[in-house]
Formats: C-alpha cells, sequence, structure tokens
C-alpha cells in the first residue's frame, strides 16, 4: 500500500492528465473514471452539476454556450470569465473543476492524495504560475510545486524506461523540447547537468496546434459536401458537432494509415469521404512549415544534442519528417506524446518525496531566477496591418512580464506583388488605457528578390536578454534574405522616466511603415 503516492498533473489546454510513481519507480498514468488516460479539458455546466471531460467534449458544438474549453490560454488574463445561467467562471475555476476531477478519480485508485507536482508552460509567468498552484490547491491538494513543461519532459526522456539512462548522459547536454499541443506550438531548449535541468531559450507560436489541422480537414470536407449537395454542415449545430468528432478521428487514423474514411452527414443527406494522408499532408503543408520553422530557427541559434517530441499533433508523421528534414536531426519519439510532461512531473514529484538534491536542484533554480526575477515589463512586438480593418496595428511576440532571456519567432506574409523591401516597426506595449503603443526602433530588408508574389514568408525573431538588449531578426523564408537589428529598451531594470521613445497611436502610424501582416 503506497501512502503517500509522488503525483504529477498535466492540465493541458486540451487535455489534461495525471500519473503516479508506482512502487518499482516507474511513472504509470491513471486512469479517469471513463476509463480514459486523457481527459478534455472541457466543462459542461448544467443546472449547477458540472460535466467534465468526454461527455462534456460531445455536447461542446450542441450546447456551446453551457460548455467552457481552452481555459488555460486565458489563465492570467483578469477580465476573462464564461458567463453560464448567471454565474461567472474565471480561468482559475475551470482549471481547479479540472484538476478536481483528476483528482477524484484517481483517489478511487491510488488513495488519498495530498501533493503534486504540476506542470506549467515555460512561457508562463510568476503570476500564472501561482494561478495554476492556487487551482491545485482550490481541487484539493495540501502542497503543489510547479515544473516547466518542456524540463518534465526531458526528465521523462533522463529518467524513464524508453529514454537514456543517467548513467548514459554526458556531463551536460542541450535538449530542445518542441510540443505541439492542441492549440500552442512550443519550442524549448532545454540544459541538463548531474545537478540541475533548467530551460535557457524558448519561442513559440500560441496559434499553431493540432486544432489548426483538424479545421484544415474540416473545411475540406464542408466544402466538398456543400458542392455535393447544395448545404453547409457547418450552419448546423448537430451537423457541425458530428463532423468535429468524425474529423477528430480520422486526424488521428491518418497518424497510422495511409488513408481512411469520415461520414458527414446534414439536412438529410449523408456521404462517406476518403482522405489520403498525403492529401491531408499537401492541405497542411503551411502549418508544417510553421513548426519546421520554429524548430530550425532555435537550432540555428543554440548547439544542442536532441530534439524531442512531445504534444498529441506530434504524433502526426508530417511532423516528424518536417523536423528530420529541417534540422538534420531525428527528432526523439520514443516517449509518449501524450505523457511525457506528466511522467516527467510524477518522476519530479517522486524524487521530492525522497528529498533528491537533484530534485531540489531543479525546483530551487527556479526559486532563484524567481528571486532574480528579470520580467519583460512590456509586451514587444512589430507593427502590422490587419487584415479585417485593413488598420495599423501592434502585433506582439513576446507577452509583458516573460522571464528573460525572451525568444519568439513567428510567420508573417508580405501584403503586395513584388514588394521590395520589409520595414518592420518594433514596438512595446505601454500600460495606457488607450492601447498606445511605443516605438523602439525598426529593422529593414531591403531589396527583396524580384517578382516575389504577395503572401511570401517572413519569419520574423525578437529576443530580449537580461540586460535589456533586444534582437531582431527578418528574414525571407524562400530566399533566405535576412536583416538584423539590435536596439536597447530604454526602461528595462531603469527608471522609467528616462524613456525617450516616439509614441505612436494605431492610427498615427503611416501606411508605407506596414510592410507585412500576421500569416493566419
Ligand atoms: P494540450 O497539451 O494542448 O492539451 P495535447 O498534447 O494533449 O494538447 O495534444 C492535443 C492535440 O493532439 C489535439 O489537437 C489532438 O487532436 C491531437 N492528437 C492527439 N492524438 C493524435 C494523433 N494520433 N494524430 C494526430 N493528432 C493527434
Ligand atoms: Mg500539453
Amino acid at each position: 500500500m503506497i501512502t503517500h503516492p509522488a503525483v504529477g498533473i498535466d492540465f493541458g489546454t486540451t487535455y489534461s492528465c495525471i500519473a503516479y510513481l508506482n512502487e518499482h519507480g516507474d511513472a504509470v498514468s491513471i486512469p479517469n473514471s471513463e476509463g480514459e488516460l486523457n481527459t478534455p479539458s472541457i466543462v459542461l455546466v448544467e443546472d449547477d452539476r458540472f460535466v467534465i471531460g468526454t461527455e462534456a467534449l460531445k455536447w461542446s458544438c450542441v450546447k456551446s454556450k453551457q460548455v467552457i474549453q481552452n481555459a488555460k490560454r486565458h489563465m492570467g488574463d483578469s477580465k476573462k470569465h464564461w458567463n453560464i445561467a448567471g454565474k461567472d467562471y474565471t480561468p482559475v475555476d475551470v482549471a481547479t473543476l479540472i484538476i478536481h476531477k483528476l483528482l477524484a478519480d484517481a483517489t478511487i485508485k491510488i488513495g488519498p492524495i495530498h501533493r503534486a507536482v504540476i506542470s506549467v508552460p515555460a512561457q508562463f509567468n510568476d503570476f500564472q504560475r501561482e494561478l495554476m498552484s492556487e487551482a491545485a490547491l482550490r481541487a484539493g491538494l495540501k502542497s503543489v510545486d510547479v515544473v516547466n513543461e518542456p524540463v518534465a519532459a526531458a526528465l521523462c526522456f533522463i529518467l524513464g524506461p524508453e529514454g537514456v539512462w543517467f548513467c548514459e548522459l554526458a556531463e551536460s547536454q542541450t535538449i530542445f523540447v518542441c510540443d505541439l499541443g492542441g492549440g500552442t506550438c512550443d519550442v524549448t531548449g532545454v540544459r541538463y547537468d548531474k545537478t540541475k535541468v533548467r530551460v535557457f531559450a524558448s519561442s513559440g507560436d500560441m496559434h499553431l496546434g493540432g486544432i489548426d489541422w483538424s479545421n484544415v480537414l474540416m473545411e475540406k470536407i464542408a466544402n466538398q459536401f456543400r458542392q455535393d449537395f447544395g448545404v453547409d454542415p457547418r450552419d448546423d449545430s448537430e451537423s457541425l458537432q458530428y463532423l468535429t468528432l468524425e474529423v477528430e478521428n480520422i486526424k488521428r487514423s491518418l497518424s497510422v494509415r495511409p488513408r481512411a474514411a469520415l461520414t458527414c452527414q446534414h439536412q438529410g443527406y449523408r456521404k462517406t469521404y476518403n482522405v489520403e494522408q498525403q492529401q491531408f499532408e499537401d492541405l497542411s503543408r503551411h502549418l508544417v512549415d510553421r513548426v519546421s520553422s520554429l524548430t530550425s530557427i532555435m537550432l540555428r541559434d543554440y548547439q544542442g544534442d536532441f530534439v524531442l517530441l512531445t504534444g498529441g499533433a506530434s504524433r502526426m508523421p508530417m511532423i516528424r519528417n518536417a523536423i528530420h528534414k529541417a534540422t538534420g536531426k531525428s527528432p526523439i519519439t520514443s516517449l509518449s506524446p501524450d505523457f511525457s510532461v506528466v511522467h516527467g512531473a510524477a518522476y519530479l514529484a517522486g524524487m521530492l518525496e525522497s528529498d533528491s538534491e537533484f530534485a531540489r536542484g531543479i525546483l530551487g533554480q527556479a526559486k532563484t531566477k524567481r528571486a532574480r526575477r528579470s520580467l519583460l515589463a512590456q509586451a514587444l512586438g512589430i507593427v502590422v496591418r490587419d487584415n479585417a480593418t485593413q488598420t495599423r496595428i501592434p502585433h506582439y511576440l513576446i507577452p509583458k512580464s516573460t522571464p528573460l532571456p525572451a525568444t519568439a519567432t513567428q510567420t508573417f506574409v508580405t501584403v503586395i506583388d513584388n514588394q521590395k523591401r520589409v520595414r518592420l516597426q518594433i514596438v512595446q506595449s505601454s500600460d495606457t488605457a488607450d492601447e498606445s503603443f511605443e516605438h523602439l526602433g525598426k529593422c529593414v530588408i531591403d531589396g527583396l528578390v524580384s517578382n516575389l508574389p504577395k503572401g511570401a514568408k517572413i519569419d520574423v525573431t525578437i529576443a530580449c536578454d537580461e540586460n535589456a538588449e533586444i534582437r531582431v531578426s527578418a528574414r525571407e523564408v524562400a530566399s533566405g534574405q535576412q536583416a538584423v537589428a539590435t536596439l536597447t529598451r530604454p526602461d528595462l531594470g531603469k527608471d522609467a522616466g528616462s524613456k525617450a521613445v516616439e509614441k505612436l497611436t494605431a492610427s498615427r502610424v503611416e501606411p508605407h511603415q506596414v510592410f507585412i501582416c500576421h500569416a493566419s
């Protein structure tokens, strides 16, 4: 009988899971009361009753007004709440409900759980980490430790039975973790040595995940159905719900089979469509390119030993192949894409139970980092053209309060045919209510190749180090043409009164200053 099981919890944007260390020291996932190892992070509110997980997912389109999903994405946003039947639910409330279900179901299997290690994205700031701890405590735990998701995945790689044994590792290793989840893609550099594991660089795209691949299939099938029968299944919530579940199933089948089928039905019409894996890859190429680009930029900027793939959507063979092609390294795929993070959190929990020095090193490292607390004072980004409104708006790549150093890369596109020049206006957010932003400097790529079509991809990377130095680079993807600018943030670590920056509001940016727009 295990008296104090060591437990790890992964509260994900789309799926959550829980694991413990068994008596042999192996991390084992614990099924929920429906028998699943992954619990959809979805809450359905029904007359003061909460339905959590797959049952809620089944109703997510039909009862969309009663359903809350993607709560993790809003963690730390004080304005965000969901109002259902006159009651407000904050992101912390939703996290509490989901973690409570994980704990309640796991308790039936392994007995009472008082303490756990919960994983959070490397990009979470201290406030968001505190909110996650608060949710876990409100869900019934007595003590909570927080670990970075990529660090947990790296620990699983280092300690797990399918990973590399400790003694086989060199004195120090650099591991890149590429986590393609439901709604986000995080690429993190993790450095390991015999006493600690720490994050040294992180980048990612907050709007790139499995959902985008589902949308590609959804659009393809719904358009085909409309052509066949003149009606669109997306117009009716029940038909849409049915198609959403079919799309999820076929997407998973296409990860293991060269072709699969799905059925679409609406207004009395019904048809089964075959989809080839190759066809799915062709339709999703623009998404795959964004994952490759994020990973190859990280590997170009830093030397590393391994690329570790995790996150449910990394199961798609097109992701594994693209990362291999882009980096020249075979990604490590031996770990479970669904459970490497939660298993790593369970290993850490086990080490904390036995008061291991290594575990204290990992948490101690986080504490030291917090004590030094070098956080980005204002969000950093560039000015882009908003396609919907045709206005110039700031687009922030690194959110305010991100721990430094921080790096972020995103892909943008040119806005006219034969564009010769990309001129990036680098801006930071300001604290004023009118959402104005401040101009920090510019970065220009001149003399782009002739006849570049509108929509040509431009990778923009912004990196900010602890010494207030910002490095901005822009690269035209097809030709590799690149420009780099280095500037110093005037306010970081200094008196804000010394700012000598030009202040612009969205309406005052001249049209010629805007030469790219967001790719998605
Ligand atoms: P998160 O951490 O964001 O909650 P996960 O790592 O659990 O997300 O990944 C969820 C995503 O992975 C979903 O979009 C899901 O559709 C996708 N996914 C899960 N299994 C597969 C598979 N076998 N093939 C393709 N996509 C998958
Ligand atoms: Mg995840």
